[in-house]
């Protein structure tokens, strides 16, 4: 299999993450399969998507025939059955361990045999989750960012027994979606989030301590570090759920306790406080002011 072969795509959870491929794989001029388990987030999912394209004509980067022509190559389904046609499934469901190594068990039944299945984990061994597709050799990590469509980078992620073309395969699918491959072994949080988790936990370590508020903590890296957004505003954009069960990979493979998540951030996942996606986190949103979120 070669990027020339790949027709279609199938991405596999229609969340933030999973619209955004979406949207970037079906402008790419790829017929794309978006799978989720609820009707309600493909619902949405389609939504997101013409809006992303939306912005993408007002910023003059395609026109609005190409947005249409976009928005015809996508199907929703609900089957994984259905993921059979394509050459390619990029997997973005939950960071969940035992959720992903089932989807690729099953991924590994449904899919043709040549079919390359690739994880948007952000943090999960691809290790592991090739052994359970039983097609360890083509099974690869393609790690996008947030949000897919503006993000340059991807992390390419070779697993222990990944071969060698489809470490090629995954690295030209990502310079042909418009991104910048960076080639990295499979260890936990590869190299973004093995350092971007542990500061954004030191965050709300710091949040916890009850000195600061979110906003001084975020204004603080912003102007005193330079960073674009601060990590307390990037772990709403996340969604702290991604957020902690990132940090729990890190904590359980690296085995060291400086990966410990905060306690406070399992408190805010337990309330429900997931940022964003629920219109609360360290912030609320979905109001101009932005404001910081108390309690
Ligand atoms: P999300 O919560 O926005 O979306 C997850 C989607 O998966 C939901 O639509 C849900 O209905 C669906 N889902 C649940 N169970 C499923 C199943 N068994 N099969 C298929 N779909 C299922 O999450 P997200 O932020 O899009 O993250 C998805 C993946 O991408 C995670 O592995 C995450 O670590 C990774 N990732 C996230 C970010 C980020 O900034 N959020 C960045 C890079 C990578």
């Amino acid at each position: 299999m070669t990027a020339d072969d790949v027709k279609c795509v199938g991405v596999v959870g229609a969340g933030q993450m999973g619209c955004g491929i979406t949207q970037v794989a079906a402008s790419t001029g790829w017929d794309v399969l978006l799978f989720d388990v609820d009707e309600a987030p493909l619902q949405a999912a389609v939504n997101k998507i013409r809006d992303g394209l939306q912005r993408a004509v007002e910023k003059g980067t395609i026109d609005p025939a190409q947005l249409e022509a976009a928005l015809a190559r996508l199907r929703t389904i609900r089957r994984l059955q259905d993921l059979a046609e394509a050459q390619l499934v990029i997997e973005a469901a939950p960071e969940d361990r035992s959720l992903k190594s089932e989807l690729f068990q099953q991924l590994g039944l449904c899919c043709k045999p040549d079919t390359i299945l690739a994880s948007n984990t952000s943090s999960i061994s691809i290790t592991q989750l090739g052994a359970a597709s039983g097609r360890p050799d083509r099974v690869v990590g393609i790690h996008f960012m947030n949000p897919v469509p503006v993000m340059r980078l991807v992390e390419v992620v070779r697993g222990m027994q990944t071969s060698e073309d489809t470490i090629a395969f995954a690295l030209a699918i990502a310079k042909r979606m418009g991104k910048t491959p960076v080639l990295r072994k499979d260890t936990p949080g590869f190299i973004v989030n093995r350092i971007l988790i542990p500061m954004i936990n030191e965050a709300v370590f710091l949040l916890q301590e009850g000195q600061e508020s979110p906003a001084a903590i975020d204004l603080a890296m912003t102007s005193g570090a330079n960073h674009p957004i601060g990590p307390l505003a990037l772990a709403d954009r996340i969604g702290l759920d991604t957020v902690l069960a990132i940090c729990e990979v890190l904590h359980q493979d690296l085995d060291d306790p400086k990966f410990r998540p905060c306690p406070l951030l399992r408190k805010y996942v337990e309330a429900g406080w997931l940022g964003r996606k629920t219109g609360r986190g360290f912030y609320v949103h979905g109001d101009p002011a932005g404001q910081e979120a108390r309690g």
